[in-house]
């Protein structure tokens, strides 16, 4: 399982020097952020500064992270590329596809037996590739990559949003769609607009309830959903130095819900204990020497107006424990308001389950700083008024806390151990009662609340706190209870409360697990055959994309014009087709059905010109398709934004779909649609829009000279015979008409041209 030392000790070599140029090219001190940045430019020493917010940069991570669901699509591509290995160390994580119900064993099993085949898939696509592969099992992604590969000053990515946990080990670790992540594989650069810098000044010192979740909880508050769109948020000052690695982590991992690019903290004492407390003492040691590198350059922090976009300042030492929801995580109440506020809202004060673990929540300091309190239960004669649920992190986790008696504390509260793996986080939690979708509440320590998000039910009300803060309102079943100031009644009929929550940040012992779950590449990985079988509906390998014929596209059927809003989740839904992410013709019977069809107001309804009936989008496609005819997508403004799925791209391209013309594109998904070999354009007159017709055949006049800055001309045929010529934008440069003309990105790879 080894983590790569040699690359970590290169990156190290590195830095210093390119670190020094690029303060020398932008003139002034360093952030830590931009001195990542600079060291992992795709063409080496840094030559230019670069506009934050306005540059696009290409990067050369270090490593890649895959997580079950999305590596399914990200490795079938990857297998396309032609290589024998990928380009970098890359890891796959088991973690999504087990569903919390019973325990953890009969849960494993039961994902086991019914996802077999995906997982089969995985490992040996890993063993083949070169990929380290972590069974159903090891752990959650985030909480492993930061056991085992996380490293201060590395830049990696990873196919989940919260592969930003890993900032908290000093990384600038940001979430990707799977085709960003097969670039890298394939040993190709990664691009990123050059972001915005947000600082966090850390005052103070936490104590007592407090926790370094109840920073970030303070911080979503602050600057909400959207507040870190296009920023990296680095964080810094005494209270950041005075807090654990895994806090750090905890606070990096809900970045993501302020939609923040990724977030960061400098190199401290904390990462070389954690490093070390992981058997990663040659990477601390690494670090150690050049420290002064893997944080912000001193003037930088003693100034931080001056360097950061924005500022927020946070005293530790006046924090209070805080719950953020219910349905969105930048709901913030600090828990001395929390009565009243409940009370206002009539959100249920019952608890029916309190939940703590996931890859946000689950350190050795976070699970014996719960169990602290759960001792208290039988020490005071309390009875725990709330279910109450673990989800280990990893097998690492999992085995140290069991052997250091915290399992069997929890067991004795009535907990139940649920595998390490996602489960209620991911809304794998088959819970029994939610579909009579009652209102309730639950109070968890993970860190996504949004509707249905645990347990599938509407009304669910869930509130998000620190592992020690639920563990405390699960123990009173009360959401306005406030373990600083309210007592509870015990079994005696008396009075007690509930001492501070105490704990150890690390292992006295060590971190122990007899199989962590981890599988090693083969050596050789030529000879190991990847199984996919013909029948699966969940898996299919996939053909590559038919290189461009050279001629204009003629004869093209509209197969919708979209109205209004048309994010990647209306293109491709998610929901219960997320067990087909692996099979391309399967996934691709979701296209456009979340799209509202111009012409009749209806979703999942479009016009078949070949027989004038209405029917499904993806049957009216396929049927143009069987008869040959190419087709044609026409939508409205920011067309495809949302998540960075490439299945948005893949499916209309596979149904045959050749080009999709809008008033503007959501930025990643027009690069998908070109790494897939479509043309995506835009309206040259956005008025155009309104000349398109339902019954149109469209016909490219000069596709043959497609070049860069040149508009295409098509000619939209409208029913009566009379027609329109539209200008069409397109934003491709000579590389990228390469992928078209090859017939997508991994097709030109693959022939050893990219
Ligand atoms: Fe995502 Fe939750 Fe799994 Fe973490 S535990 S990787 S947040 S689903």
């Amino acid at each position: 399982m080894a983590f790569d030392i040699e690359m970590i000790k290169k990156v190290y070599h590195n830095m210093p020097g390119r670190v020094d140029a690029a303060r020398e090219i932008v003139g002034r001190p360093l952030t830590l952020t931009e001195k990542i940045l600079y060291n992992h430019l795709w063409d080496g020493n840094p030559t230019k500064a670069f506009g934050r917010g306005v540059d696009y940069v290409d990067f050369a991570p270090d490593r890649v992270a895959c997580q079950d669901a999305t590596a399914q699509m990200a490795l079938l591509q990857f297998m396309h590329a032609g290589k024998s290995k990928v380009a970098v160390p890359t890891t796959v994580h088991c973690d999504h596809l087990i569903q919390a119900k019973v325990d953890a064993a009969t849960d494993l099993a039961r994902a086991k037996t019914q996802s077999n085949e995906v997982f089969d898939f995985l490992s040996s696509v890993s063993n083949k590739y070169g990929i380290g592969f972590w069974k159903p099992g090891a752990g959650i992604i985030h909480q492993v990559v930061l056991e085992n590969y996380a490293f201060p000053g590395g830049m990696m990515i990873g196919t989940d949003s919260h592969t930003v946990n890993a900032g908290g080990l000093g990384m600038v670790a940001i979430g990707v769609g799977g085709a960003d992540a097969v670039d890298v594989m394939s040993g190709m650069a990664w691009e990123l607009k050059f972001p915005k810098l947000i600082g966090v000044k850390l005052t103070g010192k936490l104590s007592g309830w407090t926790a370094p979740k109840d920073v970030i909880l303070k911080v979503a508050g602050i600057l909400t959903v959207k507040g870190g769109t296009g920023a990296i948020v680095e964080y810094f000052g005494e209270g950041a130095t005075a807090m654990s690695c895994t806090g750090k982590g905890t606070i990096c991992n809900m970045g993501a819900e302020i939609g923040a690019t990724t977030s960061t903290f400098g190199y401290d004492d904390s990462m070389s204990r954690y490093l070390r407390s992981t058997n990663r003492a040659d990477v601390a040691d690494a670090a150690d020497k050049i420290a002064s590198y893997l944080t912000g350059d001193p003037e930088v922090y003693a100034d931080p107006e001056k360097y950061f976009d924005q500022l927020i300042e946070i005293n530790l030492s006046e924090l209070e424990p805080h719950l953020n929801g219910p349905f969105t995580p930048d709901l913030a109440t600090p828990i001395s308001k929390m009565k009243e506020e409940a009370i206002k809202n009539n959100w249920p004060l019952q608890i029916q389950v309190g939940l703590i673990g996931s890859c946000t929540n689950s350190s050795y300091e976070d699970i014996s700083r719960a169990a602290s309190l759960a001792k208290q239960v039988s020490e005071k004669n309390l009875k725990v008024k709330s279910e109450f649920t673990i989800t280990p992190g990893s097998e690492v986790v999992r085995s140290t806390i069991e052997r250091d008696g915290f399992i069997d504390t929890f067991h004795k509260i009535g907990a139940t151990v649920f595998a390490n793996a996602c489960g209620p986080c991911i809304g794998m939690w088959d819970r029994e009662g939610a579909e009579k979708e009652e209102r309730n509440t639950i109070v968890h320590s993970f860190n996504r609340n949004f509707s249905k998000r645990a347990d599938g039910n509407p009304n669910t009300l869930a509130f998000v706190g620190s592992p020690e803060l639920v563990t405390a309102l699960a123990i009173a079943g009360d959401l306005g209870f406030n373990p600083l100031t309210d007592k509870l009644i015990n079994e005696d009929g008396e009075e007690v409360m509930l001492d501070e929550p105490t704990g150890d940040e690390l292992p006295e012992k060590g971190f122990y697990a007899e199989d962590p779950g981890f599988q090693a590449p083969a050596e050789d990985g030529s000879g190991v055959q990847v199984v996919v079988s013909l029948t699966s509906e969940r898996l299919q390998l996939l053909a590559p994309f038919d290189a461009w014929d050279g001629k204009n596209i003629t004869g093209a059927k509209l197969l919708i014009k979209a109205f209004g809003k048309c994010t990647t989740d209306h293109i491709s839904m998610a929901g219960p087709w997320l067990r087909f992410r692996g099979h391309l013709d399967n996934i691709s019977n979701n296209m456009l059905i979340g799209a509202v069809n111009a012409f009749n107001q209806k979703t999942n309804s479009v016009k078949n010109q070949l027989t004038e009936q209405y029917d499904a989008v993806p049957a009216v496609a396929r049927a143009y398709k069987a008869a040959g005819v190419p087709s044609v997508v026409v939508g409205d403004h920011n067309y495809g934004e949302g998540s960075s799925r490439e299945h948005a791209a893949m499916e209309p391209r596979f149904l045959g779909v050749k080009a999709v013309l809008v008033k503007s594109f959501a930025r990643i998904h027009e690069t998908n649609l070109k790494k897939q070999g479509l043309l995506g354009l835009t309206f040259a007159n956005e008025s155009d829009y309104d000349k398109i017709q339902e019954n149109d055949t469209i016909n490219f006049t000069d596709l043959t000279e497609f070049a860069p800055g040149k508009p295409l001309t098509l000619e939209f045929v409208h029913a009566d015979g009379s027609k329109d010529i539209i200008l069409a934008n397109h934003t491709y440069n000579e590389g990228q008409i390469g992928w078209f003309v090859a017939g997508s990105a991994l097709n030109l790879i693959a022939a050893g041209k990219a």
